[in-house]
């Protein structure tokens, strides 16, 4: 994949180099023994481990190409990210000549190795995903300690990598990157008319260390969603991690059966709906004149 997008990096970047696959072919044939159909799956690209599958071990590979998909996207993300130290390497020009390059090559890429869920929209969407995600990368960011300086970071016994201005009033004494969260805000799910312009989740590091001869310094991860705050340490967070990629993929079933069984979904008729309310309005008179 890396072949087809036209990218140079000039400087040095911190990012060791690295290649991720992701590759699954399936195929259903009529035997021409039995008369029957079989399902075939093969992960390599010359198909050089095709073999018959069941429609379980067909369910498994989709799962870890899956988790391929996502390490591809990380990859990309950490690339993304590793370009702002350097923003030379990542100016507009070169974003905007990946932004042209990648749907073509995440259309292949989902043809290729998920064809069964493949579709043209599905495949925009994910490269436009994946451009939002290195866009917001380069987006300006609040100042890290280590920009603002070694007396900065001496003063508030700062991390290079805190985004926390300490010097504002309230500000915490722990340490934080700038949070990630999703476009999403949560009000664009919350139908109740509950406006906080929260984003759906969000998720930053934070590290205190305050008076560490005496309590030490811990890590942890804190994960947003709507208003609610989880503290967490970095294992349970790699286990919500795990989690929520699990959960993705149930849902995409949930929402998929959604869209198909939600195309035979149809109006009430006005009229009908208005003379069952009257009827309703009535019986429910009656009931409270009688008990009155
Ligand atoms: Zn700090």
């Amino acid at each position: 994949m890396h072949n087809s997008i036209a990218q140079t990096s000039t400087a040095t970047s911190r990012l060791p180099e690295q290649s991720v696959t992701a590759s699954l072919t399936v195929e259903t044939m009529d035997d021409a023994d039995t008369g029957g159909s079989i399902l075939l799956a093969s992960t390599q690209e010359n198909q050089g481990d095709l073999q018959v599958v069941t429609v379980d071990q067909v369910l498994a590979k989709t799962a870890e190409q899956r988790a391929q998909l996502h390490r591809i996207e990380d990859l990309a993300r950490q690339w993304g990210a590793a370009q702002t130290s350097t923003p030379d390497v990542a100016a507009d020009g070169n974003l905007d000549r990946l932004a042209e390059a990648l749907p073509a090559v995440v259309d292949r890429a989902m043809r290729e190795t998920i064809p069964q869920k493949y579709t043209p929209e599905l495949a925009q969407q994910m490269a436009d995903d994946i451009m939002a995600r290195l866009r917001r990368a380069r987006a300006p960011r609040p100042l890290t300690a280590a920009e603002r300086g070694a007396s900065w970071m001496a003063r508030w016994g700062c991390t290079p990598w805190c985004s926390i201005d300490h010097a504002e009033t309230n500000a915490p004494e722990w340490h934080a990157t700038a949070p990630v969260e999703t476009d999403l805000r949560d009000h664009d799910l919350d139908t109740s008319g509950f406006d906080n312009n929260l984003p759906w989740m969000a998720a930053r590091m934070v590290v205190a260390s305050d008076k560490p001869q005496a309590y030490g310094r811990k890590t942890g991860v804190w994960i947003d969603y709507g208003v609610h705050t989880a503290e967490l340490t970095p294992a349970r967070a790699r286990r919500a991690l795990a989690a929520l990629r699990g959960f993705a993929a149930e849902l995409e079933a949930v929402v998929d059966q959604a869209e198909v069984v939600a195309a035979d979904d149809f109006e009430g008729d006005p009229e009908i709906a208005a003379a069952d309310k009257a009827y309703w309005d009535q019986h429910i008179r009656k009931i409270n004149e009688a008990q009155a």
